[in-house]
């Protein structure tokens, strides 16, 4: 098969799994700058140009898309579906995923258990956002942030007012909620391929820090996940129509709540938490889907 990995770069750990388990399976793996490409649409021709060439010989793509080139980028993994390329995740899956607020309405339409969040459009009276999620503290984050960047904890009314009021200023939206103390500054991750976790890791904060992003600092490993766990993460996955991704839950006192599902999971902290293959994974699942 020739197989597409849509990243800006071909030096990210995962890119270069992507190709090594790829090439050992015995096909041409390339990698392709999504924002080099030029889509190109006529009456019943959809194609891509890139480079010097046509990309009419591609049978599947890996899109990796940072949040930073969502659009053009989701624009190009369309038109490959407009061309009948399997793809590991749908244009319209990423594009939803990374809006949170979009992603908790379809979670919470779906029964699927997550920290109570208030979406407002700056409301003046900041007493009654922070009752719908039980007062201070709450966290507050912004509705494009990653990496843990533009996550924060209000510990008190007057924090979370002047948070607010900054992200206000500033033109961008953010959610409110609940803080969920008793997972310590700890998340799982369960890393989800063709539906199914293939692999989980258990992510710590660092001392004094209530975030567990591996960019932000944080250790990560090995953990089983309990039964409630292993349900929640498929579920949230299968709701939000994503294969492939990577499902972020908190562990609460009234069992596991869904924080985040990423459409482009890193996979150096999940491989070597868990010593799986997970690079292959997604390779083999390729094999079996293509149409
Ligand atoms: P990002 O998408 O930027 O990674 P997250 O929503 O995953 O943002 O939040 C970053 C980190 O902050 C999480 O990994 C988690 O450790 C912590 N966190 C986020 N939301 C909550 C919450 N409601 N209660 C407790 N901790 C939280």
């Amino acid at each position: 098969m020739n197989i597409v990995i849509l990243s800006r770069n071909p030096h990210l750990y995962s890119t270069k799994r992507l190709i090594e388990e790829g090439e050992k399976r015995g096909h041409e793996v390339e990698i392709i700058d999504p924002l080099k490409c030029d889509i190109i649409i006529e009456q019943e021709k959809p194609t891509i140009f890139y480079r010097d060439r046509y990309l009419d010989y591609v049978d599947a793509i890996i899109p990796r898309i940072g949040a930073s080139v969502t659009f053009f980028g989701c624009a190009v993994v369309r038109q490959f579906e407009m061309m009948n390329v399997f793809t590991t995740v749908s244009s319209d899956a990423i594009l939803r995923s990374r809006d949170k607020l979009r992603s908790f309405q379809r979670l919470s339409k779906a029964g699927i258990g997550m920290p109570k969040t208030v979406f407002t459009n700056y409301s003046r009276d900041v007493e009654e956002v922070l009752e719908h999620v039980g007062g201070p503290p709450v966290i507050i984050k912004l509705l494009e942030g990653t990496q843990g960047l533009g996550v924060v904890l209000a510990e008190s009314k007057n924090a979370a007012k002047s948070v607010l009021e900054a992200f206000n200023g500033l033109q961008a939206r953010a959610l409110v909620q609940e803080y969920i103390k008793e997972a310590k500054g700890a998340d799982l991750r369960a890393l989800i391929v063709d539906g199914q976790v293939v692999g989980a890791m258990k992510r710590q904060g660092g001392e004094g820090e209530f975030r567990s992003n591996l960019h932000r600092g944080g250790s990560a490993n090995l953990i089983r996940l309990s039964e409630d766990e292993l349900k929640l993460a498929i579920k949230a996955a299968r709701a939000l129509k994503l294969p492939v991704c990577g499902v972020d839950m908190l562990q609460s006192s009234r069992g596991p709540l869904i924080m985040e599902v990423n459409s482009t999971p890193g996979l150096e902290g999940i491989e070597g938490a868990t010593k799986k293959n997970i690079a292959r994974a997604i390779i083999t699942f390729i094999e079996r889907n293509r149409k």
